[in-house]
Formats: structure tokens, C-alpha cells, sequence
């Protein structure tokens, strides 16, 4: 059997560079070699045993180890089974990061994202993911061709902008908005710009870290606020001549930024839950239904965005410059993990096998 190299998770804490077995195509299926992977905040959450991931007993665990993570992979096409018509060896191409099954009631309806026997790239051993020299593509894997003209950055940014961008079209963003995106990481501040091209009537961003402050000026937010230096609540009531904000993008998966859109939402706003929250929230529940009458809207992974990501990027619209801050072979995962979770400088990190 031949080998490859890959970042095996094993456990909690215990990620492993090592060799392990090239994947091998069945019928429907494409061998990609991977080109650059990005290091999704998730990934950094299963890393530390996060519950969404690990759960809190074999029936709650969502991964099934050893697996190879990694899900926002692009890379060059090594081989495709016979059966495979639409693309070929030698394409460079992005795979949506669900897998949906095709079959299913949400599959049928083309809700493809919501797919009740999904899974995703990097968590299960049938669909390892992109810390590796090849991934599989299974025979459901949703495809699409990388221009030419892309760089190795902006076709890791791909997957990450198109989740950021079907948040935005949760909101239904107006022109009239004032549109606020809690979390500037990379998705975050890919909102900020994408809103902007939406030209409502303001973008204000809410960060606390320097380098994200700048950056989110540069990508369309009109106002930058952060919590550690003013009453961020204030600054919006005052923005907004007391009646507070018409959509609020939750993107820091912070429980205290929960409760802090709730509050700045103004009546009949619309709250889109994005950032993973890695524990339990409470809040005033009442605010929603006897106060304010908010809409509360959920948004999970990307629904039928990449192709508009991808147009985006190729026509300058949508920016990609800085969102990829540092680099690193794959057998420097360690460092690269550490880089994204702990470097104040940190947006978006990339390993390249
Ligand atoms: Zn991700
Ligand atoms: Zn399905």
C-alpha cells in the first residue's frame, strides 16, 4: 500500500504527523493532491477536545478516530475514476466542505448544506480531510474549478468566504441597514467586505484585536469598535440615534456576544448566529418575543455560495489580501496551530504538505 504524509488525530491533544495509507479511488471518486489547507478555528476547537467535536460520551462524539482533519483544502487533480466526466487530471479545484448524500429529503429539496446523513471533510476516516499530500473525493463531494488567475491563498479562502458569505444572505441585508459583524477573523472580516458591497447604510465591525481593527477598514467596515476600550452597547445606541442596529452577525462564537447583539438589535432586527459557540448561553429570552419581536436565523457552513466566491474574488470584488497571515509546512502543524491560536497577528493560517 503506498503511504503519504498527513496530521493523523488521534485524540484530544494528540494529533500526529505520520505516514499513513495514500487513498485509494472507487468508481465516482477524484484523488486530489493537496495544494494548501487552511486552519479553520474549529479545527483548533477539536484540537483542544471540544464537545461539538468529541461530545461527552461515545454516543455524543462526532468524530471518529484516527482521522485526518483539514477542511478547507484545495488542490490539484491526481486521478479520477473512469466513471468521473466532469472534471479531469491536472484541474485545480476547491470540494465544498459537507458532503452531502444526495439523497435525503434536504438533498431532494437541494438544501444540500443541511443534509441529515452529511459528513464533513476531516472528521471520519471514509472522509479524511486536507492536513495530507492526497484527499479522496467521494462520489457526492460538491466540486468547483479554481480559476487560473488564483493565487494559493485566495483558493484556500475560498471555503471560509463562502460560509461568511451565506450568512450575509441569512440576513437579507437592506440598504437602509446598519449592519454589525461581532468577529473579525477571516470570515469576519470577508462579512465586513461582502456587506459593504451590499451598500447598506453602515458596516461596523466589533473586535479587540489591533491588526483586525485596521485590516476590517481596508475591507469595507465604515466603524471598528472594541470592547476593551469603549461600551461598545453605547457606541452603537449612539450610532444609531438610540434605536440600535438592523442586523447583528454573531461571528466571534463568544457567549458574551450573544447577549451584546440581542441587546443592540433594535426592534424587529435580525440576529444571524455564525461563530461556533463552545459553551451554553443564557440571556433575557424575553427580549426576543415580548420586547422586541427579533428574528433569530442560524447559519451553517455555505449553501450554494462558492460559485459566487469564487466569481467575487476573480472580478476584485471581494478582497483577499492579508486574510492569510502566515504559512507552514504541513509537518509544522504544531507551530501553525500555535500561530493561529496565540500570535496577536494571527487571521488566517495556512499549511502547505
Ligand atoms: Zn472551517
Ligand atoms: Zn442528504
Amino acid at each position: 500500500m503506498e503511504k503519504m504524509k498527513a496530521v493523523v488525530a488521534y485524540a484530544p491533544y494528540d494529533n500526529r504527523y505520520e505516514e499513513y495509507p495514500k487513498p485509494e479511488i472507487g468508481p465516482g471518486e477524484i484523488l486530489l493532491k493537496v495544494k494548501g489547507c487552511g486552519i479553520c478555528a474549529g479545527d483548533l476547537k477539536a484540537y483542544h477536545g471540544g464537545v461539538r467535536v468529541w461530545g461527552t460520551s461515545e454516543s455524543t462524539r462526532y468524530i471518529e478516530p484516527p482521522c485526518i482533519p483539514g477542511h478547507e483544502f484545495y488542490g490539484e487533480i491526481a486521478a479520477v475514476a473512469d466513471d468521473v466526466k466532469s472534471f479531469s487530471a491536472g484541474d485545480r479545484i476547491v470540494s465544498e466542505q459537507i458532503i452531502p448524500c444526495g439523497q435525503c429529503e434536504f438533498c431532494r429539496q437541494g438544501k444540500y448544506w443541511m443534509c441529515r446523513k452529511s459528513v464533513v471533510y476531516g472528521f471520519k476516516n471514509y472522509a479524511n480531510g486536507g492536513f495530507a499530500e492526497y484527499v479522496k473525493l467521494p462520489a457526492t463531494s460538491i466540486n468547483h474549478v479554481i480559476p487560473k488567475s488564483f493565487t494559493p491563498e485566495q483558493s484556500v479562502l475560498i471555503e471560509p468566504v463562502a460560509c461568511g458569505m451565506h450568512a450575509l444572505e441569512q440576513a437579507e441585508i437592506r440598504h437602509s441597514d446598519v449592519v454589525v459583524i461581532s468577529g473579525l477573523g477571516a470570515i469576519g472580516l470577508s462579512m465586513c467586505n461582502i456587506a459593504d458591497l451590499a451598500l447598506p447604510k453602515m458596516v461596523i465591525g466589533i473586535e479587540m484585536k489591533e491588526k483586525r481593527i485596521r485590516m476590517a477598514k481596508e475591507f469595507g467596515a465604515d466603524i471598528v469598535l472594541n470592547p476593551l476600550e469603549c461600551d461598545v452597547q453605547k457606541e452603537i445606541l449612539r450610532l444609531t440615534e438610540g434605536i440600535g442596529c438592523d442586523v447583528y452577525v454573531e461571528a466571534s462564537g463568544s457567549v458574551k456576544s450573544v447577549r451584546q447583539g440581542l441587546e443592540m438589535l433594535k426592534n424587529m432586527g435580525r440576529y444571524i448566529q455564525m461563530g461556533v459557540l463552545s459553551d451554553e448561553v443564557s440571556a433575557d429570552w424575553n427580549m426576543i418575543g415580548d420586547g422586541k419581536e427579533l428574528k433569530i436565523i442560524g447559519s451553517h457552513l455555505s449553501g450554494k455560495t462558492y460559485d459566487a466566491v469564487i466569481r467575487g474574488m476573480e472580478r476584485g470584488l471581494i478582497k483577499t489580501e492579508g486574510l492569510i497571515s502566515h504559512r507552514f509546512p504541513l509537518k509544522d502543524w504544531e507551530k501553525a496551530f500555535d500561530t493561529a491560536e496565540n500570535s496577536p497577528d494571527a487571521v488566517k493560517v495556512m499549511l502547505i504538505p
